[in-house]
């Protein structure tokens, strides 16, 4: 019985072709798949929107990692976002999502689903006395949570608030894409389904735009493969290919994320020019101890606050040549942006509105030393 982390990443779902022996699962770069007789379906395929073998590996290995009955693979993680608030929500539903949601969230929430019907109050998950006092019983289907958050890597705890969410009839939806499978399993923290924006860690070499969802009970998700083939937001076979490429490197990747964010972290505290550091492998991070319960490590973001206000925080961002200047997270190389100009520009005024001296780091697995100057030049003294 095979269960280590590492060989489901490599093997899951990742048979040796049976008709080459090829190691690899091949792009199956196909749409449609010829029948022996009508109905006569070879393996189960029938058109590649339904499902293809190049996907089906990939949503295999991300069942396997994640500790789930089922994975699903889609275009982006906001589109695996719609399938599923569109499949355990209708019109007229409640969610409780966090007041630090992930802009692109957020936006979903209150320029897409609220149109349709969806009703939603951003809360802080840190805070389970707030969190029960917005569940409205019967009509909050499904508390979303992110942990650790972006940009400001606040703590949920995930165990507690499936409680809440379980005892009100809601299902728990957790956003895994900052920490990955990797650092954190929500679903055996009792979460019912995990989604990631596989654009980040899961892929992990920027060269990928994708999604996913993992439901923990099969029922349910046979219920998203319904709507995810009848909303129709697939990955397509280059991309599954290029993620679950991304994804056997995974638990490497990950550890060299931590030991790197780590040093940067040290770093940062220690600098005269820092005024605060965002991270939940400090002690005196309000979410510690919550997360040193869920996570097996605290992972390689890392966001902090300078002395110089906005115009300084904007300028170190263009001084940094190793940390390259760029939205996004997750790759092997080191990216450095300004949440209040970039990422969260449209949260200005809106409950998610970021401090406008705060820099996020997303670290990569670059030698630490070169990483390390690179701040050191760029925070000047
Ligand atoms: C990037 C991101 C998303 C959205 O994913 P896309 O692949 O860009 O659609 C959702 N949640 C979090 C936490 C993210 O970082």
């Amino acid at each position: 019985m095979i269960e280590g982390f590492e060989t489901l990443a490599i093997h899951a779902g990742q048979e040796a072709d049976p008709y080459t022996g090829a190691v690899v699962p091949p792009i199956y770069a196909v749409s449609t798949y010829k029948q022996d007789g009508v109905g006569g379906l070879r393996s189960g395929y029938e058109y590649s929107r339904s499902a293809n073998p190049t996907r089906t590996a990939l949503e295999e290995c991300l069942a396997a990692i994640e500790g789930g009955a089922r994975g699903l693979a889609f275009a982006s993680g906001l589109a695996a976002e719609d399938t599923l608030l569109r499949t355990v929500c209708v019109p007229g539903d409640h969610v409780v999502i966090p007041d630090d949601a992930y802009g692109g969230t957020y936006r979903l929430f209150a320029k897409v689903l609220g149109r349709w019907g969806l009703e939603y109050d951003p809360v802080p998950l840190g805070d389970l006395a707030a969190v029960r006092a917005a569940v409205r019983p019967g009509v909050t289907k499904a508390i979303w949570v992110e942990t650790p958050t972006n940009p400001l890597l606040g703590i949920a705890d995930i165990t507690a608030l499936a409680e809440i969410a379980h005892s009100a009839g809601a299902v728990l939806l957790v956003d895994n894409t900052f920490a990955s499978p990797y650092l954190q399993q929500p679903l055996a923290l009792g979460a019912d389904v995990v989604v990631h924006s596989t654009t980040k860690y899961v892929g992990g070499h920027s060269d990928v735009i994708g999604g996913a969802l993992v439901a923990r009970d099969a029922a349910l998700g046979e219920e998203l493969v319904y709507n995810q083939n009848a909303i129709g937001a697939v990955a397509g076979p280059f991309d599954a290919w290029l993620t679950l490429r991304g994804v056997k490197t995974l638990a490497v990747r990950m550890e060299r994320h931590c030991d790197n964010a780590e040093r940067v972290v040290e770093l940062l505290q220690a600098h005269p020019r820092v005024t605060e550091v965002f991270y939940p492998g400090l002690a005196a991070h309000p979410g510690h101890e919550v997360a040193a319960k869920q996570m097996r490590r605290f992972g390689g973001m890392v966001s902090f606050r300078v002395a110089g206000g906005e115009e300084e925080a904007v300028a170190i961002c263009d001084r940094t040549t190793v940390f390259t200047l760029g939205e996004s997270l997750g790759g092997v190389e080191s990216l450095i942006e300004h949440p209040g100009r970039m990422t969260h520009a449209s949260a200005v005024g809106t409950p998610l509105e970021v401090p406008s001296d705060l820099i996020r780091l997303s670290v990569g697995i670059e030698s630490v030393g070169d990483l390390l100057a690179d701040l050191t030049q760029a925070l000047g003294s």
